[in-house]
């Protein structure tokens, strides 16, 4: 039971994040800075944040060629178009609030690999840049010219026999997710956000005047009761089980990290296979590393998982790509392997909306928390306070 003390100063609150990654510390922080006499809080379920958003790539990306194309066949060309831009100043205004070094940021630029598959993709390279022209005011995608009689693939390293061209992308950046969630979190702190770990809201309730959230710590059955005035949902690809039949489903996202390897010749963020699988240097003290992740196209159900883990398959897949594309005649160590959990709702588009009268829920960077994040939370702090 709570003594006198905790019922009567810790628990009730003017706004409760549920989530601590960057949509739940970005939207406490936006709400704090538009009402700072409030008592604004997050409950975090893990001791670190443990979803995405420190254990996804870092990419400071908002598309590549062939997802761009995909997405605009399946969204429709202003919708498609709408998520490129809103991603570009989402990157922008995630580095102008942080600062580029907080958060590690390294501007290599984006490349997408090109296999026989994709090939057809270089048909509607001129169309796009024309689309994207107002909002990037020249031409994003350019793909790499030979030099010195040598394809792009050849020069980089890459398996010539696969990789069939190489297009650029100069506007994207690379980070470490690391010191962007721990800028965040001192940001949070320092501007009187409570950052409360080890809460796990298992369930909720609300009428017109208060939002109970119902928490509990590792080890105990205990359920804290935690009062707010508004309430905002961040938990991402755990959101189904707090509020099911949003249509919000979790997926899993596999990564791995290579030993040095001290010959590696190039940098930056690169795409395959419509984004499915994507891959970057990783800049260490002992030396680059690859870092490769994704390959989910390859177990669609089986990743359709919030279980934090790694699995055989899809590491095996990605092993294999490293050997067969990225690295070929190598066969590099392995140093680390981990998974994150991403959210995906019905759309490829952010959900950021009132629920109940003192409900928010704020979901929805799709794979792309990292450029969105700090817009969704704006639009949730926006809505929270309205
Ligand atoms: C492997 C992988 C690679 C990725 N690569 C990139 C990339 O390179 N670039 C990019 O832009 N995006 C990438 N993403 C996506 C990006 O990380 C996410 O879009 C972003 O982190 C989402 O942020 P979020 O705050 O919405 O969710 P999360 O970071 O998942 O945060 C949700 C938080 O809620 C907490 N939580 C859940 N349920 C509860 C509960 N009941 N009580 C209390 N707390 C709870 C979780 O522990 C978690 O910390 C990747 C994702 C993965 C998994």
């Amino acid at each position: 039971m709570l003594s006198f003390w905790e019922q009567d100063a810790a628990t009730f609150h003017d706004a409760l994040i549920v989530g601590g990654g960057i949509v739940g510390l970005s939207t406490a922080i936006q709400v704090k800075r538009r009402k700072p006499q409030w008592r604004v809080a997050v409950l975090e379920r893990g001791l670190l944040p443990s979803g995405a958003s420190t254990r996804n790539a870092g990419f400071a990306c908002f598309g590549s060629l062939t997802e761009i194309l995909s997405d605009i066949d399946r969204m429709g060309r202003d919708a498609a178009l709408a998520l490129v831009e809103k991603r570009f100043r989402g990157l922008h205004k995630l580095r102008e609030t942080l600062g580029d070094s907080a958060i590690g940021y390294e501007h290599h630029g984006g490349f997408e690999l090109l296999m026989d598959a994709q090939m057809e993709a270089l048909q509607g390279l001129p169309s796009l840049n024309v689309w994207l022209r107002p909002t990037f005011k020249t031409d994003v995608f350019q793909v790499m010219k030979e030099r010195n009689g040598q394809s792009a693939a050849a020069s980089l390293g890459f398996n010539v026999k696969k990789v069939r061209a190489v297009v650029r992308n100069p506007f994207e950046g690379q980070l470490h997710s690391g010191k962007l969630m721990a800028a965040l979190e001192t940001r949070a702190r320092e501007s009187g956000v409570e950052i409360r770990t080890g809460a796990e809201v298992v369930d909720f309730d609300e009428n017109d005047a208060v939002a109970t959230l119902w928490a509990k710590q590792p080890g105990s059955k205990e359920r804290i009761p935690f009062r707010a005035a508004q309430v905002v949902f961040c938990a991402n690809g755990f959101t189904h089980r707090l509020l099911p039949g949003l249509g919000i489903v979790p997926a899993r996202g596999q990564i791995l990290v290579t030993e040095p390897l001290p010959d590696l010749r190039w940098k930056g963020c690169y795409h395959l296979d419509e984004g499915f699988v994507y891959f970057r240097d990783l800049a260490t003290p002992e030396g680059p590393r690859v870092l490769l992740g994704g390959a989910r196209n390859f177990a669609f159900e089986a990743e359709a998982t919030d279980e934090m883990a790694v699995t055989q398959t899809i590491q095996d897949r990605l092993e294999q790509i490293l050997r067969e594309v990225l690295l070929p005649g190598k066969a590099p160590r392995i140093a680390r392997r981990w998974s994150g959990i991403m959210g995906f709702g019905p759309e490829k588009k952010p959900i950021v909306k009132r629920l109940g009268p003192r409900t928010v829920l704020a979901f929805g960077c799709n794979g792309m928390g990292v450029a969105l994040g700090s817009l969704v939370a704006e639009e949730a702090a926006g809505i929270t306070l309205a």
